[in-house]
């Protein structure tokens, strides 16, 4: 007998729940890829991706995940040789980093370890400290999903202008877009990359980098600029074969129409952003009671830190592991799996999972995850608080 058996929620940080008329969207025949309906609606889909990133300035659409767009990114903006600065808060920050390394970039990475954020003094030190401007970007990550750490992009901003620094600063959007507050104009972003398998709630399979001009001016002289990853066609097409380099991700463009639908015209990203603060702020008060009689707690320790998209747990020695198999077998949700560097000292891999709560995600979906997650608790014996859970639906009552 297992309690497994029903429709199966997969709570991991990417790929996201997709909702069904996102899929149903999706289930239609080829249409035509040089005129007519698909040509028509991604003239639609990107005026809705720039209000969502929160910018007047451009976006360039790939097939291809995340890590295309790292590289589309990078290779729009700088020549061999080119210093970054790189911000690791995780592996996500300080494996960019690793592709700008191999892309022939000269990288300086700061590490400021799997518990904390950008530490901004460090950032504005480091910054001073290159008098002949030498760095040409500063690569940031909003939301490292692999410790749910939650970085101050307009902070960062802030240290590049009080220096008087003139690097590009380029932000990593991937995990939190449409999840966590951002606004790449006002925040004095120059090149934000996300991909549609999260916040957006499409398949994984696009990604897309915005820029302004001040990058566009950088990609002029950029000698890693190459055919394939170039912005340039990707945002004025003379037709419109090239704005995606080929063949259209047809079916996929359907489906992100429709998520756009419901994310910018039906919810509205204030209220979706809102819901995705709630929710994460049930889970938080669930795992702060269950760690008053337990080992449990954030990875993250303090709440403003953390993002709304991606939660980071320890829950003591193994247990992490315990609950994530128990989870998936004996309740039907499958959780997300710790990525390498976040164990230190006195902690191993096996002790940490990750919840997602990114997307197409609302109150009883999380009431569902941590009442999965307190009934294992009971059943393996671990030990916890025992009123978690009245705490997350007390948090769910005051805001709904
Ligand atoms: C998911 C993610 C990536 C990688 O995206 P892929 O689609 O897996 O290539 C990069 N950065 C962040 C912050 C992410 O959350």
């Amino acid at each position: 007998m297992t309690l497994a058996n029903g429709r199966h929620y997969l709570a991991i940080p990417g790929p996201s729940v997709m909702p069904d008329r996102v899929l149903q969207a999706m289930h239609r025949p080829a249409p035509n890829i040089y005129r007519g309906e698909l040509v028509d609606m991604v003239e639609t889909i990107v005026p809705d991706l720039k209000t969502v990133g929160g910018t007047r300035h451009n976006v360039a659409m790939y097939i291809c995940n995340g890590h295309g767009s790292w590289e589309a990114a990078l290779t729009n903006c700088f020549s061999r040789g080119d210093k970054v600065l790189v911000l690791g808060t995780g592996r996500f920050g300080v494996n960019w980093g690793e592709m700008a390394g191999a892309l022939g970039l000269d990288v300086q990475l700061l590490d400021f370890g799997s518990r904390s954020d950008v530490d901004l003094a460090v950032v504005s030190e480091a910054l001073e400290a290159d008098t002949e401007h030498r760095i040409k970007g500063v690569l940031a990550v909003q939301v490292d999903t692999s410790t749910s750490v939650k970085n101050d992009i307009k902070g960062i901003r802030g240290c590049l202008d009080d220096a008087a620094h003139p690097a590009l600063l380029l932000s990593d959007n991937i995990a939190c877009l449409g999840c966590d507050e951002f606004h790449m104009d006002d925040w004095g972003v120059d090149v934000m990359v996300t991909g549609s398998q999260k916040g957006l709630m499409t398949p994984p399979g696009m990604a897309f980098v915005y820029f302004n001009d001040k990058a566009d001016e950088a990609r002029a002289i950029a000698d890693l600029v190459t055919p394939y990853w170039d912005w340039q066609p990707r945002i004025d097409p003379d037709y419109f074969y090239r704005y995606f380099c080929g063949t259209a991700p047809t079916h996929h463009l359907y489906g992100l129409r429709t998520a756009l639908d419901m994310i910018v015209h039906e919810e509205g990203i204030p209220a979706v952003w809102r819901r995705h603060a709630v929710l994460a702020e049930a889970i938080w008060a669930a795992l702060e009671v269950w760690g008053q009689a337990g080992p449990v707690r954030a990875n993250i320790a303090e709440r403003v830190k953390r993002s709304n998209a991606v939660t980071l747990v320890n829950f003591g020695p193994g247990n992490g592991l315990r609950l994530r198999e128990w989870m998936e077998h004996s309740y039907g949700v499958t959780l997300g799996i710790p990525l390498d560097g976040v164990d230190g000292p006195g902690t191993t891999l096996d002790d940490f999972l990750r919840i997602g709560h990114m997307g197409h995600v609302n109150g009883q979906m999380v009431m569902g995850v941590l009442a999965g997650l307190q009934a294992g608790m009971s059943a393996l014996q671990i030990p916890h608080g025992p009123t978690g859970l009245e705490a997350a639906m007390k948090v769910i009552a005051e805001a709904a």
